[in-house]
């Protein structure tokens, strides 16, 4: 009965967003946002977060629809945490313009009753010490799963490690994989990663599509063709969340990954979390049916 439960620690933000066609202000951001809505979709999420009183009321609608427990999301006074950033034509430069912790800054969830018995737990980027602080009031932790950014592996190593080596499943892209065992081979990544803990280490790689390092076994997973990219903002973090809505459907973690793919194909496709929100599941399925398709080849 509770299988299917998710509790999503992360940011809740707005975002200012420029690529070199668009520019978008204050618009719904943050990472356990997107994992969220992708999450939302197929599980029943219970979502840990803080916003400040400039939160606009249209953007608690989404949460709303997108989850079955608000009791650990703090609205207080003051500012929402707010980001900037900008693209560079080819995307994967992506330059930090602004990181406002606003409301954030003092955050210390104290989790409901309900909350600590959720057994899935997905730490979304956000400052280790806080999702340490949400890990060690649950009671469950079947499945574990975490993801972080450069930001966390350049200032709060220690930290972060603390928190890796409590976790089950660990997600980062190729380059923070780098930064943080500083091996450039993917193979050495994964052993150095497992090394602190957890058995499993999934490596994203963009367009090239995802690794899978399981105990000794290696797999790739492709991604779903996108045309044309609007917004890659989320995209990870999405993917974070469809692995742990899946994973608490009691799917394999291969299936998770080309759950968490299709959703984060669906994310890069608009501004924001514009196309992730309207999508609907028959249109995750089709794609996740050609991801499929991919698995090692
Ligand atoms: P991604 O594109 O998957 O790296 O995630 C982008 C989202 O992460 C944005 O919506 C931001 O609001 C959020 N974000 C950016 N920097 C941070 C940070 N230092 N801590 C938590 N969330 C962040």
């Amino acid at each position: 009965m509770d299988k299917n439960r998710t509790l999503i620690v992360g940011s809740i933000g707005l975002d200012t967003i420029e690529t070199v066609s668009d520019r978008k202000e204050s618009i719904l951001g943050g990472s356990a946002t997107y994992a969220t809505i992708a999450a939302g979709k197929s599980s029943s999420v219970h979502l840990v977060g803080i916003v400040g009183s400039d939160f606009p009321g249209n953007a608690m609608k989404i949460f709303e629809q997108s989850t079955v427990d608000l009791s650990n999301l703090d609205k207080k006074k003051g500012e929402t945490f707010r980001w900037g950033a900008k693209y560079a034509s080819d995307w994967d430069n992506r330059e930090t313009l602004f990181t406002e912790l606003g409301v954030f800054k003092d955050f210390n969830p104290v989790l409901t009753e309900r909350n600590k018995e959720v057994p899935v737990i997905f730490l979304a980027n956000i400052h280790p010490q806080l999702q340490l602080s949400v890990l060690n009031q649950c009671n469950k932790k079947e499945c574990v799963i975490i993801d972080t950014m450069n930001l966390w592996i350049d200032t709060e190593k220690q930290k972060l490690k603390e928190v890796i080596s409590n976790c089950d499943v660990l997600i980062l892209n190729e380059f923070e994989a780098e930064q943080f065992t500083r091996r450039k081979d993917h193979d050495d990544q994964g052993t150095v990663l497992q090394s602190l803990g957890p058995q499993n280490i999934i490596i994203k790689c963009g367009s090239k599509g995802a690794k899978l390092y399981s105990g000794h076994r290696l797999d790739t997973i492709g991604v779903f063709p996108v045309d044309s990219v609007i917004d890659p903002t989320g995209a990870g973090d999405a993917f974070g969340g469809g692995v742990a809505s899946s994973l608490a459907n009691g799917d394999t973690l291969i299936e998770s990954i080309i759950n968490g793919a299709a959703l984060a194909s669906l994310t890069i496709e608009g501004f924001g979390i514009d196309t992730v929100y309207d999508a609907s599941l028959e249109e995750v399925n089709k794609r996740k049916e050609h991801i499929r398709t991919t698995l090692n080849s």
